[in-house]
């Protein structure tokens, strides 16, 4: 299972964020969703459906479900709204429905800002708009939007490619996205967090006669994943594991991993120390003489680490240890030979 106990206490919970259910456009029930889900190592889920909340969260399957709301608009600007209890309406005005979330005392992430211009089928792109926004943080990868970018309908060779090789058609996170997430983290002290979304729905597609799933919800479920970095194990009470949940997510206390490409079971460590304290994603520690920071992905990736969103250090390892020198945000990406494998949310030095 993707649990692992560190040396010093740390817990670490595998997960999928952005799922759409029988009750949007997905085709799934809660039985089916997390049965998968629990076939695929995951300890818990986030489903949203377009502007609806039907599902009740709880337990299923040992897996727990946390119920948000894909605020969807029809063209443009869609937004992952959690921690609400009402739905709230999409609106013309990205700025109504984010407010309204905040007064329900939820936050949200920016889904798919960036999906491209240049595809090749007939799937219109959906982005966010309005860049100028201080938003709560970003989905900086979506599977269905990095696939759909880059898949071509226009004959059937292109067609089976798609189907069969579907992990081939996924380059990582849009560069546009990494810049802005980037600069909002280089705007705010606080940290901004990044999630991963599978955006699952399992849809039938029609094409040549034959009907096929083309992304079943378990194999969604193996793809990417957030990987929360907790000080506790989750409680078995559901009301008190989803504030861990959602409270990890909120301050970027997770790493996506394409789990794809995973070949150790033990999962990646990245984390910065001096000598009396530690630090991992979504966390700050004191700049000292004495601040290192580490990382261990169990294979050998390419690593690329950037501190203030440029690039700081890279090296092809398993393992880093290095002297840090400066104040800073500090976050790393790692391909797994050439392929888009993990990326971290930063962690503060002050
Ligand atoms: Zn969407
Ligand atoms: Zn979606």
């Amino acid at each position: 299972m993707n649990k692992q106990k560190l040396k010093n206490k740390l817990f670490l919970y595998s997960g999928a964020i952005h799922i759409h259910s029988e009750y949007s456009d997905g085709t799934g029930n809660i039985d089916e969703i997390t049965k998968a889900a629990k076939k695929a190592g995951l300890f818990w889920i986030i489903i949203s459906d377009h502007n609806k909340m039907e599902i009740k969260e709880g337990i299923y399957n040992g897996v727990y479900v946390i119920v948000g709301e894909e605020i969807s608009p029809q063209y443009n600007n869609h937004y992952l709204a959690l921690n609400i209890k009402n739905e709230v309406k999409p609106s013309e005005n990205p700025k109504t429905y984010i407010e309204a979330v905040k007064h329900q005392g939820g936050f949200g992430f920016v889904t798919h800002p960036d999906e491209s211009d240049k595809r090749r089928n007939k799937a219109k792109p959906i982005k966010w708009l309005d860049k100028s926004i201080n938003a709560d943080g970003l989905e900086i990868w979506n599977w269905f939007s990095d696939w759909a970018d880059n898949y071509d309908d226009t004959n059937i060779l292109k067609i089976a490619y798609a189907y069969f090789f579907r992990h081939k058609l996924i380059k990582g996170p849009n560069a546009k996205t990494l810049i802005w997430w980037d600069d909002l983290n280089i705007k705010n002290t606080k940290i901004v967090p990044a999630i991963a979304g599978v955006d699952a729905h399992a849809l039938k597609v029609t094409k040549y006669i034959i009907p096929i799933k083309i992304f079943p919800y378990e194999y969604c479920f193996k793809t990417l994943n957030n990987i929360l970095i907790l000080n506790n194990k989750l409680p078995d009470n559901f009301e008190e594991a989803k504030e861990n949940i959602l409270n990890s997510i909120k301050y970027g206390k997770n790493i996506i991993v394409n789990k794809m490409y995973s070949k150790s079971k033990n999962l990646p460590v990245f984390m910065i120390k001096n000598d009396i304290e530690q630090a991992c994603c979504g966390e700050s520690v004191n700049f000292t003489e004495n601040t290192y920071l580490y990382i261990n992905l169990f294979q050998k990736a390419s690593i690329k680490i950037l501190r203030n969103g440029e690039h700081f250090y890279s090296a092809i390892s398993d393992q880093i240890k290095l002297k840090i020198e400066k104040f800073g945000k500090y976050r790393f990406e790692a391909k797994y030979k050439n392929n888009p494998w993990i990326y971290s949310n930063p962690i503060l030095v002050k």
